[in-house]
């Protein structure tokens, strides 16, 4: 059986119970070498077969899962964050459907989650955003013109960007012309829960600038949004003494 598992985005204490639990039991890892904390690996068996999938083709990567399962062994495929954002797991997951090879799926801590807590930020705040927007900027891999930034932008929620930190300068200027206003203020975090773990605080027009001062070129998130200054919110109703809920009653 294959198992597919969220590293989680950098310390490697960040990993789930059941992902460590599965990673100590594999005979076969194939994990991210890009972005997964080596250290992870330090809980494999002895005997484990380890694999970079950095270095390796899809048709490769499934190649060496197809060899483990034709021999009755268990592997781990270890991907960064959650597999489910920018994670190329459906693509594998149908291969192995085809071959009618059992899999399934244990989440991680994404980095956008390790981000939010590297800036001590809550994304959704009361009166300033509701709403969190993943997205990236077109790279090699294209993303549709209806989900573009600058699109996005209109409705200035809170933004996540995805591999994006090599594009700032064309970043900023989608980001303005969508309808964020240039002193918006946004973060970049770099390496979010790994040991060197970086932030810098600065606004939607100086994304660029702030991170060529500071030499940040990639592993890093951009934030951008209203909710970066983390005030200006309105308190919450469900902590609120003259809202009862399904648990509680109005104190007054
Ligand atoms: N599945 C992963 C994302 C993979 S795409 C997740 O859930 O986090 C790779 C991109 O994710 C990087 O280019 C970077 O933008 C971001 N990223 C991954 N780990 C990161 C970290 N620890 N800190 C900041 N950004 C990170």
């Amino acid at each position: 059986m294959i198992h597919f598992v969220g590293a989680g985005c950098g310390a490697a204490d960040l990993i789930t119970v059941r992902g460590q639990r599965l990673l100590r039991e594999a005979d076969v890892i194939i994990y991210a070498g890009s972005l997964v904390n080596p250290a992870l690996l330090d809980d494999a068996k002895e005997s484990a077969k380890i694999y970079n999938s950095a270095e390796m083709t899809l048709e490769e990567v499934l190649s060496v899962m197809f060899d483990a399962e034709r021999q009755g062994l268990m592997t781990v495929r270890l991907h960064t964050g959650d597999p489910c954002l920018y994670g190329a797991i459906r693509e594998q997951m149908d291969a192995l459907e085809k071959q009618g090879i059992a899999y399934d799926y244990t989440p991680g801590v994404s980095s956008f989650c390790g981000a939010a807590a590297a800036l001590n930020m809550e994304y959704t705040l009361p009166d300033v955003s509701q709403s969190v927007v993943i997205t990236r900027m077109a790279g090699r891999t294209p993303v549709p013109e209806r989900e573009s930034v600058r699109a996005f932008a209109a409705h200035k929620a809170t933004m996540v960007l995805f591999l994006s930190t090599g594009l700032l300068e064309k970043t900023q200027a989608e980001l303005i012309a969508g309808g964020y206003e240039p002193d918006t203020p946004a973060a970049i975090v770099y390496k979010a829960t790994w040991p060197d773990e970086r932030t810098y605080l600065c606004t939607v027009s100086t994304l660029a600038a702030c991170a060529k001062k500071n030499e940040v070129k990639k592993t890093a998130l951009i934030i951008v949004g209203d909710t970066v200054r983390q005030s200006g919110y309105a308190r919450s109703e469900l902590y609120n003494p003259a809202f009862s809920t399904e648990f509680r009653p109005a104190k007054e």
